[in-house]
């Protein structure tokens, strides 16, 4: 038989997003000001405006409006310096690896399912580069949605997931912190949901989960007693 397929959500399921943001933000900021010391007024709070004003206005990869943003803080300061917008995204890029955090309920749950043979992958809607932190070896597949032509709650980046890793929905478990992307957006797609609240959010109503866990801790009896392995 097929292994079973576990999938797992990125931003807020394993790792808290704000503070890896901002703490790459923030050494992007340091970097740039060492090399220009003009700009060691920028803040992370005005690289978040200008970041909004360019999603409100422009279309494009998640990179692209980053891109797209450090230029206009630049043009701001009367910086004209063309190579250095790619100079601070590669930074940003290097940084959030640097500064994310994954909770420490990630690697013994991961070990877990792994032991018991199933069979791990990540589908996200953001452009964290996960293929850069040690954990990404074990996964079996990576889907970045801006890559698979559709976000989730819609179909395409688990059919794109569905494609890499050869899994049948019935043998799949998506684990994620957002009901609409992760719950309801698996569920559409005829995978069973477990919904990651590190918040003790209230269930919206309406919504049923497969299952719900307060952290990574005890997924792996979760997923087998939702496969019908225990
Ligand atoms: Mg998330």
């Amino acid at each position: 038989m097929m292994p079973g397929v576990v999938s797992f959500d990125l931003d807020e399921t394993l790792w808290d997003f704000a503070p890896m943001m901002d703490g790459s933000l923030a050494a992007t900021v340091e970097a740039v000001a060492r090399r220009r010391p003009e700009l060691a007024g920028v803040t992370v709070e005005e690289l978040h405006r200008v970041r909004g004003e360019v999603g409100a206005e422009c279309e494009g990869t998640y990179e692209a409006l980053r891109l797209e943003s450090f230029r206009r803080v630049l043009a701001a300061r009367g910086v004209d310096d063309p190579a250095l917008p790619r100079w601070m995204v590669d930074t940003w890029m290097a940084a959030r690896v640097d500064s994310v955090a994954v909770h420490a309920d990630v690697e013994p749950a991961l070990d877990e399912l792994e032991a018991r043979g199933y069979l791990l992958g990540a589908i996200t809607n953001g452009n964290f580069p996960l293929d850069r932190l040690p954990l990404a070896r074990r996964m079996a597949f990576v889907v970045h949605a801006e890559h698979a032509g559709g976000a989730k709650p819609g179909a395409e980046p688990f059919a794109m997931a569905m494609g890499l890793s050869g899994a049948h929905p019935s043998r799949w478990v998506h684990v994620g912190d957002s009901i609409e992307s992760d719950v309801l957006g698996a569920q559409a797609f005829g995978l069973r949901a477990v919904w990651i609240n590190r918040r003790g959010e209230p269930l919206p109503e309406g919504v049923t989960p497969e299952a719900e866990l307060p952290s990574l801790q005890g997924l792996a009896d979760v997923v087998d007693r939702l496969l019908g392995a225990a």
